[in-house]
């Protein structure tokens, strides 16, 4: 999708700190964390937020949250806790419109969410 920043980043068109990468999935860290771990999990293929993925890729969804475990064990923070974080259309803040899943841990997390 052009001139979407998380598809430029897929492409190295934009510099990221690559945390995982498969034919599927890219994870990377936050430009601006909002915790000592904040890493973003993001679909190779473009879809602008949760509202626009169709039922039948339901499995976009299943990656991105399993994928989001196994970076949250291997950070150490799977027994502590974190929290993923889906902001979706303008009431949440979303600010990119490709679909992206939070990782946030490392810190006792408050509640409500601002
Ligand atoms: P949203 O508010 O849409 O859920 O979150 C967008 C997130 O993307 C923000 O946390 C923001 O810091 C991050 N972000 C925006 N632009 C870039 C970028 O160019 N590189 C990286 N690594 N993160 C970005
Ligand atoms: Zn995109």
């Amino acid at each position: 999708m052009e001139n979407c920043i998380f598809c430029k980043i897929i492409k190295r068109e934009i510099p990221s700190d690559f945390v995982f990468e498969d034919e599927n999935i890219i994870a990377f860290n936050d430009i601006n964390p909002q915790a000592p771990i904040h890493i973003l999990l993001i679909p190779k293929k473009h879809f602008a937020s949760l509202n626009d993925i169709p039922e039948e890729k339901k499995e976009v969804l299943s990656d991105l949250l399993l994928k989001a475990r196994q970076i949250a064990k291997e950070k150490g923070i799977a027994r502590t806790g974190y929290r993923l974080v889906l902001n979706t259309a303008k009431d949440s803040g979303q600010e990119v419109f490709h679909i992206h899943l939070h990782l946030l841990g490392g810190r006792r997390m408050s509640w409500p969410p601002g």
